[in-house]
């Protein structure tokens, strides 16, 4: 007789789970799944979860029993599992690797669920009676403290800090029944005054909070719109409820600034899972969430799956913003998981942004989603900043600075307020170029040049991270004649420095803002002084600095000519978002976009009717050329140190596919380009191909990948590349 197995998925690269058997020596039940083991792999063991139980598909006897089960009961909750189960089939990933994605490392890596809530102790009735009967020593001076301050317990945190060395004393005092451990209740928060929401703000939140069930909306506000007033009293709402509620957010490293706002307006304690937390501590989070306890969860991407038992809301801040999509892995977006887990869970799903992804205003204008719209700055005097395109033809420039809008800057200054100085690219310059024969620095191991750092004297590839002094001669002709070309922000720093001597200038990018809390420490670093910010996309989002009163962009060309079917939307949003910055309170704002194309027709869109403008546009030609929204596409990756090995693993690859899909046929509605080399063909001394597989209809692209996709892994090509799926890419590189 076939024995029951179970079957595990494992978070390797492999479509298929595993089959075990029990550990103890029974016939698998359905109580397994979901939960997790840990079972013998190659030479070691791996954590993995179990996802059925069945008739074995292999031999009995080269079957190995689990080393150890780790849950008695499922770790998620049913809907959970679900969307775990539609990530997998969405993204075409192994459920073991979604699932492994999902947890916080020390879930993953087999620790118990950690009791995540605070404990206290307290002297028993029966302890503070016998108090006069104990002896001199630690645990009477304990229980003394302790009955100083009556019934409510002493947190274990301040225990450590006041007495030192407690734990001792206080097991002894336990023993004897006379103290017990309990856990803390949860503090009573007072929340701060709020503000009184305009009406358009009071209008979206009765339609959010009127929803009965799943219901997608759009918060389209302008920049300080208070769109983040509107969470708040959304998320009220659900507490109010007895729900709990979810808000994403990007990951521009101020999260913790926005936890921190919202805490004052909330009278329970806000949870935060982000890349800047130590993995206990997300842990911890991620088991409040669970039990219940926790009700309100901020979190970047990968919150998106903590567990809601008790789901009222999910918000999606940023919603545009492209670190919700993971780039590496699981290529998941967390925006389009939150629409999915928020008809999954019934609940309504808010995505709020001044510049909404093309992906969102399509549904909204097809009405899947529905649209609130927020139409002017919330605070008192805060009006939308007036815009100035500069022609910087034939003007000689200062590192890449007009006289204008150095003029403009001195004014700022000399006003007492803060300019905001943009260029998307870190370091001193993007090339390093010689001037007599036309050598340029390249990476050794990068299709790309190397950037050129430390004011002029490093090269530092931005793709693999090679380093490499400045040479002092020309390689290839022996001049000595090499130049930095272009403009990066170090550079702009260094030609700001020289005209304002006097100012203060604080340059905000990747290289300045490494350490922990970075960009907060920059941003707060000409406090309420007059100054210059210079620096990178860092300076576009979501914060909010009263004296800033004027942003400049000092180039905006290589957006407006790239060759990106997305470069429109994303150079808007960040036009839109830098000038965001400038005149948040009273003091009026201005922006300056220096350019070498005045007439531009995404320059004039912007400038009639912004951003809805220029987004509508944009879709049109979208809906035209058949690109997304209007087609749905998926990349397949392969890279490998032979170009010809990843090349013929896609060629394989996509054989497979129109053989498995399609009976030997061209598989109906998909069209595909490639293998073809990838934008940048070589990186980190890998070469790179790519094949795109387009179609119209979003389920025969499904149903395609589907059919193929577990073939990939089995494929004899497949062994000497490393590859990836990538459903819905939000870029080719
Ligand atoms: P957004 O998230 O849309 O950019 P915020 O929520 O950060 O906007 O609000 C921008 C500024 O306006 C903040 O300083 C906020 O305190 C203020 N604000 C928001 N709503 C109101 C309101 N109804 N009345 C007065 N000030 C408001
Ligand atoms: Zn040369
Ligand atoms: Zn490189």
């Amino acid at each position: 007789m076939p024995l029951t197995t179970l079957q595990v998925a494992l978070p390797r690269p492999l479509p298929a789970p595993f089959d075990y058997l029990p550990d103890d020596g029974r016939e698998a039940d359905a109580g397994w799944i979901g939960c997790r083991v840990r079972v013998p792999f190659g030479r070691g063991h791996a954590v993995g979860v179990v996802v059925g139980v069945g008739p074995s598909g292999a031999a009995d006897a080269v079957l190995k029993p689990v080393l150890e089960r780790l849950d008695a009961q499922p770790l998620v909750d049913a809907e959970l599992w679900s969307t775990l189960g539609f990530a997998s089939r969405y993204y075409h990933a192994p459920f073991g690797e979604v699932w492994a994605t999902a947890l916080p490392g020390p879930l993953r890596d087999g620790e118990p669920v950690l009791d995540h809530r605070a404990f206290g102790w307290r002297l028993t009735p029966a302890g503070r009676a016998g108090l006069e009967t104990l002896r001199t020593g630690r645990p009477k001076a304990l229980a003394e403290a302790w009955a100083a301050t009556g019934d409510a317990p002493w947190p274990e945190a301040r225990l450590d800090l006041e007495h030192p060395g407690w734990r001792d004393a206080a097991r002894r005092l336990a023993e004897r029944g006379a103290a017990e451990r309990v856990p803390m209740p949860a503090a009573v928060r007072a929340i701060g005054a709020g503000v009184t929401l305009n009406d358009a703000q009071a209008a979206a939140v009765a339609t959010i909070t009127g929803a009965r069930g799943f219901a997608p909306f759009l918060l389209d506000g302008v920049t300080g719109s208070g769109k983040t007033e509107v969470y708040l009293e959304a998320i009220r709402h659900a507490l109010a409820q007895g729900k709990q509620a979810l808000l994403l957010v990007p990951e521009i490293g101020l999260t913790a600034q926005t936890i921190a706002r919202l805490q004052r307006g909330l009278p329970v304690e806000v949870h935060a899972m982000h890349s800047g937390l130590a993995d206990g501590a997300r842990a911890r989070a991620w088991a409040a969430m669970r039990s219940g306890e926790g009700r309100v969860l901020v979190g970047t991407r990968s919150a998106v799956f903590c567990p809601l038992p008790e789901a009222g809301l999910i918000l999606v801040d940023e919603e545009h913003d492209a670190s919700y999509k993971q780039q590496d892995g699981i290529r998941y977006h967390a925006r389009d998981l939150a629409l999915w887990r928020g008809q999954a869970c019934g609940v309504p799903v808010v995505l709020g942004s001044a510049t909404p992804a093309l992906e969102t205003q399509r549904q909204a204008l097809s009405r899947r989603l529905t649209r609130l719209v927020l139409p002017a700055r919330a605070r008192a005097g805060a009006r939308a900043p007036s815009v100035r395109v500069l022609d910087v033809r034939k003007r000689k420039l200062e590192a890449g600075l007009a006289p204008e809008l150095l003029d403009a800057i001195e004014k700022t200054l000399e006003r007492g307020e803060q300019a905001l100085v943009f260029r998307n690219r870190r370091g001193y310059a993007p090339v390093l170029l010689c001037h007599d024969c036309g050598w340029s620095a390249p990476c050794k191991r990068c299709d790309a040049p190397l950037t050129v750092h430390g004011v002029g004297r490093r090269l530092i590839c931005h793709h693999c991270g090679y380093r490499a002094p400045k040479p002092n001669a020309c390689p290839d002709c022996g001049s000595l004649a090499l130049q930095p070309q272009g403009q990066g922000t170090e550079r702009v720093e260094e030609a700001l420095a020289a005209r304002f001597p006097n100012a203060r200038i604080v340059r905000v990018d990747r290289d300045t803002t490494a350490v922990k809390d970075g960009l907060a420490k920059r941003l707060a670093e000409l406090g309420d002084g007059p100054g210059i910010f210079v620096g990178t996309q860092m300076l576009a989002k979501g914060h909010d600095l009263p004296l800033l009163t004027l942003s400049a962009v000092v180039s905006m060309d290589e957006g407006l000519f790239s060759a990106d079917f997305r470069a429109g939307e994303r150079l808007g949003q960040l036009l839109v978002q830098v000038a965001g910055r400038a005149g948040r309170s009273e003091r009026p704002g201005e922006v300056i976009l220096q350019t070498h194309h005045p007439e531009h027709p995404w320059l004039a869109l912007l400038l009639s009717g912004g951003y809805a403008a220029l987004s509508a546009a944009l879709l049109a030609e979208r809906e035209a050329a058949s690109l997304p929204p209007f087609a749905h596409w998926a990349l397949l990756r392969a890279e490998a140190n032979d170009a010809t090995d990843a090349e013929a693993f896609l060629s394989a690859a996509r054989g497979h596919l129109l053989g498995a899909a399609g009976d030997g046929q061209r598989v109906p509605g998909l069209d595909w380009a490639g293998p073809v080399p990838a934008p940048m063909p070589r990186r980190a001394g890998r070469a790179r191909f790519q094949l795109l597989l387009r179609s119209g209809e979003r389920r025969g692209l499904q149903a395609a990948l589907g059919a193929a996709a577990p073939g990939w892994y089995a494929l004899p090509e497949a062994r000497r590349v490393r590859w990836s799926i990538d459903v819905d890419p939000i870029d080719l590189y």
